[in-house]
């Protein structure tokens, strides 16, 4: 006899339904499973350094283990790893935080949810620049809101206008997330470009802004970097400024962000956070310590190797008939457009459709993995990681340029 008590606990309550493990982390199981099968799988899916942590860092990690660092912290972080925070907030951002306005967390990726759950009421609004990364809109959901897409385009530079964003803002707006450097598009918005978009906020006094500024360190040809809260320190009380060791300190496995903020968010944060990991890892605070206020060539070393395959890497695309693209001005992701390729045939027969047939085809035919525009709300496009070994770069495009000649224009019966 069923067991309805049984299914009914299992089965998925409403605000996770459509959902599903993400297609990025599905690529890179195929690619893995496919490496074990002996297939030459080159992955340019890849969301993160792929750089050992510095050797500093896991010094200090050693350390803390050593002192009996072990034991549950602080909520919100150890005092020394707010310090830190505090530091690097002022260092590098010129952003002055007291102890109770920053909090750390286990990644980038837990202070948003924390932000959000701490705020967002049912059909609430999150306005989301796309493309962009894809768990903007999952979270914004899984807390009751509703994700409003407003894209950018190639010609844009994947940027969004202040002209866009005043027609999307309704009176149920409660928060735009801005990420720049951008994944998967790697544009940066400059000092104007986010002052015009904080202007139009501005006027709509009970929307707010989260800046991920997770790719804050990773940016070429002396792009320069500007943060929202340092642009309108006057708006200081409406935004959040939300960052991590991750992505900057090849630590993605080590789960630590930290955020800085109005004293009255980062609490109702800290609420939430207590309720489900507690604290941060202990061991990865005292990493992290170490990674923010220890010397920064690992940052130089990591930016010159990027600067290096993102030349090889756009050198390559250039050659590729169907494929559009300006080389990101931050972050490791190219983001390019395939819409040219749209409607053409594979020798086998199969038709292009979309960018996610490509992306198959690139995958079977090729054996290199690339990531769907539409997995960041962009049809059309491709996201290729760079964060990769310069002779992969070079082998995948060689192979992508195969694969990519070998496809032809549909016959049409007459
Ligand atoms: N924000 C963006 C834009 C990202 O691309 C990612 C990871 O891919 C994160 C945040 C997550 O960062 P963390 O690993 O610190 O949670």
């Amino acid at each position: 006899m069923t067991d309805h008590s049984t299914l009914a606990a299992t089965s998925r309550a409403t605000r996770i339904q459509g959902m599903g493990v993400s297609r990025i982390l599905q690529l890179a199981q195929t690619a893995r499973e496919m490496k074990a099968q002996g297939i030459p799988v080159i992955d340019l899916s890849a969301g993160q350094p792929d750089f050992d942590t510095p050797g500093n860092v896991r010094d200090a990690a050693m350390r803390a283990i050593d002192r009996g660092e072990t034991r549950y912290t602080a909520l919100d972080g150890t005092a020394a790893m707010k310090d830190a925070i505090r530091h690097k907030f002022a260092t590098d951002n010129k952003l002055a935080f007291a102890e109770n306005e920053v909090m750390a967390g286990a990644g980038a990726k837990q202070l948003l949810f924390n932000a959000l759950m701490a705020t967002i009421d049912q059909g609430d609004e999150v306005i989301l620049p796309t493309p962009c990364w894809l768990s903007y809109f999952d979270i914004a959901k899984i807390t009751g809101g509703v994700p409003v897409a407003v894209s950018g385009s190639l010609e844009s530079r994947y940027k969004i206008t202040p002209d866009q964003l005043r027609k999307v803002i309704t009176p149920r707006s409660k928060w735009i997330l801005l990420n720049s450097p951008s994944n998967p598009s790697g544009a940066v918005y400059a000092h104007d470009e986010l002052a015009a978009l904080l202007a139009v906020i501005e006027q709509h006094p009970t929307l707010c802004v989260i800046a991920d500024d997770v790719y804050e360190h990773i940016r070429f040809d002396g792009t320069r970097f500007a943060t929202p809260a340092a642009v309108r320190p006057d708006m200081r009380d409406r935004i959040l400024t939300i960052n991590a060791v991750s992505k900057a300190f090849a630590m993605t496995g080590w789960r630590l962000g930290y955020a800085g903020g109005p004293a009255t968010l980062i609490k109702a944060m800290s609420i939430v956070q207590s309720q489900s990991t507690t604290n941060p890892c202990s061991i990865s605070q005292a990493a992290a310590v170490e990674a923010l206020t220890g010397p920064g060539d690992f940052l130089d070393m990591a930016r010159a190797t990027y600067a290096r395959r993102r030349e090889t890497l756009f050198d390559g695309l250039a050659r590729i008939d169907g494929i559009e693209g300006v080389p990101p001005e931050g972050s490791f992701f190219a983001f390019v457009r395939i819409a040219q390729l749209m409607g053409t045939q594979t020798p086998d027969g199969t038709t292009i459709t979309d960018d996610t047939t490509l992306s198959d085809y690139l995958l079977n035919s090729a054996n290199v993995v690339t990531v769907p525009g539409s997995e960041f709300g962009l049809p059309d496009h491709l996201r290729l990681s760079f964060a990769v070994a310069d002779e992969d770069i070079k082998t995948a495009l060689a192979r992508m340029e195969m694969a990519i000649s070998a496809l032809h224009q549909k016959k049409v019966l007459g």
